[in-house]
């Protein structure tokens, strides 16, 4: 830390990507990227639609926005698109959460949400999840403040249904549910349609994954047209111009052709059962998961020694350290031969 940097942050603890070594080529199986390229047809769109680079992009993003709300069936005044969905995510800590709302998550989930907390220098409360990682929604229920939900959550996969994301929003019309979608497409229910409802609910989607777009750097928001005016307003605040010509017309050209993120998605699920059912021989208790990833943990080898082994030959998990869930690894689903070299890896390591 220089002496200059301000002492507001000096606390601040940021979070840690997951690793993206480039020293050797990887079967990388830890940041729930999707194993397939791009649509051919998005990439082709992007190479005939880019705007001139020479001039700034469009600040309203208005083709990428327009189609994203056809696809939903709302306004274009109920889209925002942001610099990966964890712009949106900052926004919303910015917009929605101060000392009188705190933000409310779980105590297991996307480690992003403490960071943006701190950085806002909002007041926040970690909620335990079940024994068995489940949301108890009830818990949200009894408390004030911002909600903020992962679904389904990470790292666990677990999802809750729609209706008691509903029941929870329904409950106290004066609070706003966050509900992060980055991985619903692998089998979740989205919430997209409860933003028709009610104006306190706050739907957060992502390119990143289900459509194989992690470096374009797109997400988006989709909830009724005042809070989007809110996000608006802490965009325009700080970045008019976040999302580069490039990326809004691959977006655009993704969802053009969305058929074949679809296919891939459902090639992902049909992958998930298979690694279940792998690592369930192998020895591993797993989570039921409805997204591109199962979060794991071996009955006798510990959390730590599997991502260090597995990484020592050539194969990339995500583990994490919090007490909690320190025996556990998150895996990322790829294609079937990615999760057969996991698998072999694992059987010459420990038999
Ligand atoms: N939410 C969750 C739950 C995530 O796991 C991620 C990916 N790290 C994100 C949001 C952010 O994804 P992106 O910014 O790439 O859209």
């Amino acid at each position: 830390m220089s002496r200059f940097f301000s002492k507001r942050y000096a606390e601040l603890t940021p979070y840690t990507p997951g690793e993206q070594p480039q020293d050797m080529a990887y079967t990388k199986l830890n940041t729930n990227e999707s194993p397939f390229p791009p649509s051919e047809k998005a990439l082709a769109y992007a190479a005939e639609h880019t705007k001139p680079l020479n001039l700034y992009c469009d600040p309203t993003c208005h083709l990428l926005t327009a189609k994203l709300a056809e696809v939903y069936g709302v306004t274009e005044d109920m889209v925002l698109v942001t610099n990966g969905s964890d712009e949106t995510l900052n926004f919303a800590f910015m917009a929605f959460c101060d000392e009188e709302n705190p933000a409310l998550f779980p105590d297991v989930t996307y480690g992003f949400y403490p960071v943006y907390a701190q950085l806002n220098h909002v007041p926040f409360e970690e909620i335990p999840l079940t024994e068995d990682f489940s949301i108890d929604l009830d818990e949200y229920k009894k408390r004030k403040g911002t909600v903020f939900l992962a679904n389904p959550n990470a790292p666990t996969g677990k999802a809750i249904p729609m209706a008691d994301i509903e029941a929870l929003v329904a409950a106290d019309p004066d609070r706003v549910v966050v509900v992060d979608e980055a991985y619903v497409d692998f089998g979740a229910e989205s919430c997209v349609p409860l933003v028709k409802k009610y104006d306190n609910v706050l739907v957060i989607q992502t390119y990143s994954k289900s459509r194989s777009l992690a470096g374009a750097r797109l997400g988006y928001a989709v909830a009724c047209p005042a809070l989007i005016a809110d996000l608006n307003t802490i965009k325009f605040s700080t970045n008019p111009y976040n999302i580069n010509s490039y990326s809004a017309a691959v977006g655009l050209g993704s969802l053009l052709d969305d058929e074949t993120n679809k296919a891939h998605c459902k090639i992902i699920a049909e992958n998930r059962v298979y690694t279940v059912a792998k690592l369930k021989e192998l020895g591993f208790d797993v989570v039921d998961s409805s997204a591109n990833f199962v979060f794991a943990k071996h009955k006798t080898v510990s959390g730590q020694e599997v991502y260090e082994k597995l990484k020592a030959n050539g194969v990339l998990v995500r583990h994490f350290t919090k007490e909690r869930i320190k025996d556990y690894n998150r895996i990322t689903i790829g294609t079937k031969e990615q999760m057969d070299v996991l698998f072999e890896t694992f059987r010459k390591i420990w038999g």
